[in-house]
């Protein structure tokens, strides 16, 4: 008897890089911080406005995605 598996190929969601071309959506400031709603929506933040609105878009299924600590780094 043989038995068939249905292999699915999972499809990693790698965390996507923020860049230079991604804006705070609250002042238009480079983004550091992303946040994956469980809607499906996504936010974009500078690190400012990202720690400012934490507590409120902190919930269930809401992801958030923190390059924050390349501010300190000094380098880009
Ligand atoms: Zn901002």
């Amino acid at each position: 008897m043989t038995t068939v598996e249905a292999t699915e190929t999972a499809n990693e969601d790698r965390p996507q890089t923020l860049t230079a071309f991604d804006r705070c959506d609250s002042c238009g400031a480079q983004a550091y911080m992303r946040v994956t709603m469980a809607s499906g929506g996504e936010l974009l933040f500078c690190a400012h406005h990202g720690n400012k609105h934490r507590e409120k878009l902190t919930g269930p299924g809401n992801v958030w995605y923190d390059e924050s600590y390349r501010l300190s780094g000094g380098q880009g």
